[in-house]
């Protein structure tokens, strides 16, 4: 009867040891940011932050700093999330071009 209990926490030591075994399918915290407390969750894949920024772009330093934090927690597609380009910028490719030129130019803004 002990020997199984012992057993079962030696396993638990050895799984405590590889986070990565331990996948979150969703989770939610209170963030408590500069600005205030900040519900943020995680469902799936999906995030989601009570924030402004959040709203307007689809990420924010909140998810971040999770995606940080238990980044061997999360799916691929949780812990690198693309911040949305805002809709009026992406109706014109000019904004694409800019992005693409300031990526390929290769030199180091003044300061
Ligand atoms: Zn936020």
């Amino acid at each position: 009867m002990y020997s199984s209990l012992i057993s079962k926490i030696e396993k638990a030591k050895r799984y405590a040891e590889e986070p990565e075994r331990i996948s979150f399918r969703s989770f939610e915290v209170a963030f408590r940011g500069e600005n205030g407390t900040h519900a943020v969750s995680l469902k799936g894949d999906d995030w989601n932050c009570e924030c402004e920024h959040f709203h307007t772009t689809g990420l924010c330093a909140h998810v971040m700093t999770l995606q940080r934090v238990f980044a061997s927690h999360l799916t691929d597609n949780a812990r690198f999330t693309q911040e949305h380009v805002p809709a009026e910028a992406s109706r014109t490719t000019e904004y694409a071009g800019f992005q693409r030129s300031r990526c390929d130019s290769g030199r180091v803004a003044p300061p």
